[in-house]
């Protein structure tokens, strides 16, 4: 392993979110790498510092009533059960209440909104977790021609790479990270004093336009030229979502903030 594969996992290996064989991988690198070895330390001890740190909130009671409910509508209806299958149901329900109460209140804060869906967590998280673990950029220039090259030597797929300046969203650099289990490519622009990642990947599907909140953040998926375009900022969704498109079809307008 090498410094750039090594680079690519130590977030993922700081969150114990990779394989053992890979583990041990990274790990052995980090060992003996002066680079490697400081920055899988020192993004250990962000995420120790933050669940240790961090304050835990109680779940509010207004979510307590609508899981309440959400759990018992399937019972309802389905009509009358059976005694012996309505006590049953009714501990298997209480132990999954208990069981989401339990996540809630332990991790829902840290770890991204209910509801919302799994990309838009994994995005926000990338994003949140870049900018606390001072990995924003791996390639800082402003120039597609350096931009571009640095990632495709780095990913199995080309990504078009532009500046947008003169639009108000200079580009920053580029990273890889890890997103559904696959390296990809995120390019950094700045908006004012915003900070925006877009990861950008090969897509088989065309995927319909969408703006997400998470955590407070926004993510915005548009999609063009056979790549997803996936954006995660706190820049407001209205000019997120149309930085996105504009992004994925090569035309990006003048932002209204
Ligand atoms: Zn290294």
């Amino acid at each position: 392993m090498n410094c750039d594969e090594a680079a690519a996992l130590l977030t993922a290996e700081s969150d114990g979110e990779i394989d053992r064989l890979r583990s041990h991988a990274v790990r052995k690198h980090a060992a003996a790498c002066s680079t490697c070895g400081p920055r899988l330390e020192a993004l250990s001890e962000i995420g120790r510092e933050l669940r240790e740190q961090l304050p835990y909130h109680p779940a509010p009671a207004v979510l307590r009533a609508r899981l309440m409910a959400e759990h018992a509508a399937p019972v309802a209806r389905h009509g009358p059960v059976p005694a012996r299958r309505r006590w049953f149901g009714s501990g298997v329900l209480a132990g999954g209440l208990v069981a989401s109460l339990v996540w809630l209140t332990g991790t829902a804060w840290l770890q991204g909104g209910f509801g919302d869906d799994d990309l838009s967590t994994q995005l926000v998280g990338l994003h949140t977790r870049a900018t606390l673990g001072n990995r924003l950029i791996e390639v800082a220039s402003s120039d597609r021609h350096t931009v571009k090259p640095w990632l495709s030597a780095r990913l199995d797929y080309a990504i078009p790479v532009a500046d947008w300046a003169s639009a108000g969203f200079p580009l920053a650099g580029a990273r890889i990270d890890r997103l559904d289990r696959r390296p990809v490519a995120t390019l950094v622009y700045r908006h004012r004093d915003h900070v925006i990642d877009v990861v950008v990947r090969p897509a088989a599907t065309a995927t319909p336009p969408a703006v997400h909140t998470v955590r407070g953040f926004n993510v915005a998926v548009a999609h063009g030229t056979e790549m997803e375009w996936l954006a995660a900022s706190d820049l407001n969704g209205a000019d997120l979502a149309a930085f996105v498109q504009g992004l994925a079809h090569g035309k990006v307008g003048v932002a209204s903030e």
